[in-house]
């Protein structure tokens, strides 16, 4: 078995180069073909002796995305990726510009397991967790395609991130390295369904990463029918552990809310919603449901929209209602990969 040189760190990295008995900068060399430049092949380590390129060749492999699909919004050329990985596996990426720079969504696992109701991306189950390399080079494959530089990721892609935690973890050690991409973890935010104990092993490291945290509904009764991770860990518990997590941190929480008509979107939902949020750290992000053929969650009416987030700014929540990007490209969660699921077997959709 080859093993995972993008997913080590420089100390790692380091220790392997010794052992095969090659001077200590040359690690530094790799590392910075790895994580500076990019590269998808040792042959294009230039610097590097062609002989000992081909002895990192034979120990090491270098997990890449291949680009399967691409696709670029016609409105805000959003570019959403279909990548396929060493397995065939396939997962999303998107890279959106804004006016502050590049920012590109990953995925941190092959489906997802969690189960909510109204997303694509868990239709069929999860199929594996993915590498911390495979997380880097979604975003290594976007820079080198499109010519950027990439300077905010959000973890919500395909997946829950906390459920392959010391993957994810690691893979925010070697984004934010100085010596790699060195992405500030303040431009870094990390969305989940809710995986409390993991939300908790987050706070005490107190890493400046920003939490996004898919709320979707304002009590238990309408979370458990929407999300069945809820069941495991009720609101209270969630909110409990998002008080810690910015008592310890002082960032403030990005509460994520999909209105879904007639499930989640009433007047006295946001009242509760206002209720239950008081006096936490937070900023609350409306989001108008994606149609998912499948789920059957239609989107709330303008209107409804309006009228929720009208409430929770009266009671003094910061409330932004986000701006769908790429909608065209069916940029939302999912929905590139489950079409080609379907395209390649029809029966996977019943
Ligand atoms: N598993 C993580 C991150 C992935 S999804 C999480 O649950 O947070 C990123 C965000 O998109 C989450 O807030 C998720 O609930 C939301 N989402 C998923 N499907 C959606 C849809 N069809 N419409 C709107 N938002 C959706």
């Amino acid at each position: 078995m080859k093993k995972d040189i993008l997913s080590m760190t420089m100390a790692e990295l380091s220790d392997e180069i010794a052992e095969l008995g090659q001077p200590k900068y040359r690690a530094g060399q790799i590392y910075r073909w790895l994580h500076k430049v990019g590269v998808k092949d040792f042959s294009e380590m230039t610097d590097l002796p062609l002989s000992f390129r081909e002895i990192l060749n034979d120990n090491f492999v270098i997990f890449s995305c291949d680009i399967e699909k691409k696709l670029i919004s016609e409105y805000d050329s959003t570019v959403k990726y279909l990548f396929s990985l060493y397995d065939g596996e396939r997962i999303e990426t998107v890279v959106m510009k804004y006016k502050y720079g590049y920012t590109v969504c990953v995925s941190s696992q092959v489906g997802c397991r969690m189960g909510c109701r109204f997303c694509a991306s868990t239709l069929s189950g999860v199929e594996r967790n993915l590498f911390p390399s495979e997380i880097l080079s979604q975003i290594y494959a976007a820079e080198r395609d499109l010519g950027i530089r990439v300077s905010h990721v959000v973890m919500m892609g395909m997946g829950e991130p906390l459920d392959n935690y010391e993957n994810v973890l690691r893979f925010l050690s070697l984004i934010t390295d100085e010596y790699g991409k060195n992405i500030s973890m303040r431009h870094i935010s990390l969305s989940t369904c809710g995986i409390v104990p993991r939300i908790c092993d987050l706070a005490a490291l107190g890493l400046q990463l920003t939490l996004s945290v898919s709320l979707h509904a304002p009590n238990n009764e309408i979370r458990s029918a929407m999300m069945p991770v809820n069941r495991k860990w009720p609101v209270e518990e969630l909110i409990e552990a998002c008080r810690a997590y910015t008592e310890k941190t002082s960032r403030r929480i990005s509460f994520e809310y999909a209105l879904v008509a007639g499930q989640n979107d009433s007047p006295a939902c946001a009242k509760q919603l206002a209720g239950l949020l008081r006096g936490l750290l937070c900023h609350i992000n409306l989001i108008p449901v994606n149609e998912v053929r499948e789920t059957g969650c239609r989107e709330s009416s303008p209107e409804d929209v309006k009228k929720f987030s009208d409430i929770l700014s009266a009671k003094g929540y910061a409330v932004t209602v986000r701006r769908k990007l790429g909608s065209d490209i069916n940029a939302a969660c999912g929905q590139l990969r489950r079409n080609s699921i379907l395209t390649s077997n029809p029966d996977a959709g019943q």
